[in-house]
């Protein structure tokens, strides 16, 4: 099974029923099937072939279907890239790659425009210098079917973490990795033709494209894109578009409540709310199943290298758990918390996530030693630290890497930026380990906010252990963060190297 068979199969049994809606176009699965045959001979006839790198600078938008799916059609493999990055850190994939060709929209054009890079340069509006046309060439060719045999260990896409733990890394994925994620979504969350799902976050993230975008693709349903994501627009797609199903980060839910009016807005389609990348806490989930009361609010925790599949926290747990990840594996997973040597550690012990299942990545791209890393046998180290309550759900404590160990005791600094954020004044913060002298490490918090660190240092000692109340403070107009909005912990820590 492969994205080409599934998409070929959709044309054949549902021709007429609405593949790809995106600002206004409606592309049937029958034309979606075409126009990818002819995008597929058009790269073809610019030397393309079956395991070249194709670079997709794309939004969401049609243009992104067509050409993920063509490139997967002849053979080759995908690469998307987040839209937000700057040239430089476009150029660093194209290159770390090794990508033949790269197509990017016109609406991100300022920023390719001057890129010096052997790569084949396609953008979707006029041809201009280097750039041939997406459309032109698309136009130019027959609806010719193609032929390309291909497995599901031939490899699919390679997606490019986010770098929050250093420079960004490939992730090498099967088709078979692929499909089981999305058959995980389909299975889960009852995902059928009839169904739509609004895919506002960038597919160039795992859990987009391969838990939605491709369990659409799978069953046939309708995807309804959207470039961006704005609080209004999503509101809208809903109502006009009568979804059912929608993926978005935490803060996707939290800013529509703040900036929207969601209670005011008809949500009746809606059935499945999934969200994932970080947890929600109790009075945030009051406040979204209030504003959103239709349909299921969904968990979903996992990682690029996972596929995403990790773990699943159904509406109805949420009551109790809230802000865990859920007691049970994603379908096709298994989940264990492990010690530093790959054994499984002690019942209420802190440990390392880690994932088993068809869905995990097959490498790093070009990188043995941090794949070697990463896997301890056929298990995957997430770099979460979690432990187990006596129900059997799991709790992230904290990443790994951002640990503390002062005068050796662990010390997790999300325990400490929860309570800060809990401070008026305190709009974002990072709390990090600093070398010192005695202890190894020291406890510092960097924030923004016009609260004075006296007023924080009280707070924290009536609510924290007294070695965990961050010794040093640092007021920042506003912290760093990469293009997923993550913050840049390591180039915090990296000043104090
Ligand atoms: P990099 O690997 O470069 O650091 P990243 O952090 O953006 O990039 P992702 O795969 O996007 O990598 O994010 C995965 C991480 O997000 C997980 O390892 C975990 O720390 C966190 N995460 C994901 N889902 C949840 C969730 N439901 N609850 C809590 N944390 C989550």
């Amino acid at each position: 099974m492969n994205t080409s068979a599934l998409l070929a199969r959709n044309a054949r049994k549902y021709p007429h029923h609405e593949a790809i809606v995106c600002q206004g176009k409606r592309i049937p699965y029958a034309e979606l099937d075409r126009l990818v045959n002819k995008f597929g001979s058009a790269i073809r006839g610019k030397e393309i072939h079956a395991e070249d790198k194709v670079a997709l600078f794309l939004p969401n938008t049609p243009e992104f279907a067509i050409a993920y799916l063509a490139v997967q059609r002849i053979g080759a493999i995908v690469v998307p890239i987040n839209v937000k990055l700057t040239q430089e850190e476009l150029h660093y994939i194209l290159e770390d790659s090794g990508a033949k060709a790269l197509i990017a929209h016109d609406m991100l054009f300022d920023t390719v425009k001057t890129l010096e890079s052997p790569v084949e340069k396609i953008k979707t509006g006029d041809a201009t210098g280097e750039w041939s046309s997406f459309w032109q060439m698309l136009e130019a060719q027959k609806d010719t079917p193609i032929e390309c045999y291909l497995r599901e260990d031939d490899l699919s896409t390679i997606l490019y973490t986010s770098g929050t733990t250093g420079k960004p890394k490939g992730v090498l994925f099967t088709y078979r990795s692929i499909l089981n994620v999305a058959t995980m979504i389909n299975i889960e969350m009852e995902v059928k033709p009839e169904s739509r799902i609004l895919l506002s976050m960038p597919l160039s993230h795992s859990a987009p494209l391969h838990l939605f975008f491709m369990s659409g693709l799978m069953t046939g349903s309708t995807l309804v894109l959207t470039p961006t994501f704005t609080p209004d627009l999503f509101l809208d797609m809903i109502e006009e578009e009568r979804t059912t199903h929608f993926f978005g980060a935490p803060v996707a839910y939290l800013t529509t409540m703040q900036m929207a009016n969601p209670a005011g807005r008809d949500l009746s389609s809606m059935k499945w709310w999934v969200y994932g990348g970080a947890p929600l806490s109790e009075n945030e989930v009051r406040g979204i199943k209030q504003a959103f009361p239709t349909g299921q609010l969904t968990c979903v925790y996992g990682l690029t290298e996972a596929g995403p599949s990790g773990t699943l926290l159904f509406d109805e747990e949420h009551k109790e758990k809230a802000g865990s990840i859920g007691r049970r594996a994603a379908w096709g997973t298994e989940i264990r918390l492990i010690d530093d040597v790959g054994d499984k550690v002690a019942p209420g012990d802190v440990g390392e996530i880690a994932l088993r299942g068809e869905g995990n990545m097959r490498e790093y791209f070009r990188k043995s030693h941090e794949t070697e890393a990463v896997f301890a046998g056929e298990w995957l180290r997430t770099g979460d630290l979690a432990m187990q309550d006596e129900d059997g759900y799991f709790w992230v404590i904290d990443r790994k890497k951002d640990m503390i160990i002062s005068g050796g005791v662990n010390i997790y600094p999300k325990e400490i930026e929860n309570v800060m954020l809990e401070i008026e004044g305190v709009r974002e913060v990072a709390v990090i380990g600093v070398p010192h002298p005695e202890w190894g490490e020291t406890v510092k918090a960097v924030y923004a906010g016009d609260a004075d660190d006296t007023e924080i240092r009280n707070t924290l000692e009536n609510r924290v252990a007294s070695y965990k109340v961050p010794r040093i403070y640092e007021q920042v107009e506003e912290l760093p963060r990469n293009a997923s909005g993550k913050i840049l912990k390591q180039s915090l820590k990296g000043a104090h190297a």
